[in-house]
């Protein structure tokens, strides 16, 4: 998993096995698996809370890696909702929301994933994976 520092354009979302985890499901980690586009190789992903991925605001931040655009065009965010805008203008579930890159264990295509974690209300903390996308 890394970040990523350039501008990248999107080919198509890959099919993700599991996007929605609570509670529990996300310890120590939240794993789930998606096919790649170009191999079907299955992917493994394992996202630990606090520790795994980047915020999103530096993809969107001066267009430098998508335009908000682009990312709301893809359903990968939405814009957030007035109550929660300290998180920033585009969010997953209104929820804190990271990304990073992975690639294809087999034939090394790329792939960015979004995803948002946190309390969506007491007692009930969730994890939303929005997607993984192919990108060039
Ligand atoms: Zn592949």
């Amino acid at each position: 998993m890394y970040s990523i520092s350039r501008k990248i354009k999107l080919v198509k979302p890959a099919l993700v096995v599991k996007n929605h985890f609570i509670n529990d499901e996300t310890i120590p980690s939240a794993k789930t698996k998606f096919t790649c586009c170009d191999c079907s190789h299955e992917n493994t992903i394992e996202i630990f809370p606090y520790e795994t991925g980047f915020p999103i605001f530096q993809v969107y931040n001066e267009d430098r890696i998508l335009s908000k655009s682009e990312l709301l065009n893809n359903r990968m965010v939405t814009e957030t909702s007035q109550r929660m805008i300290h998180l920033g203008d585009l969010t997953v579930n209104d929820l804190p929301t990271l990304y990073f890159g992975t690639g294809c264990q087999v034939c090394h295509s790329e792939y960015i994933c979004v995803f948002s974690y946190g309390e969506k209300q007491p007692g009930l903390t969730v994890l939303n994976i929005s997607g993984v996308w192919k990108y060039e």
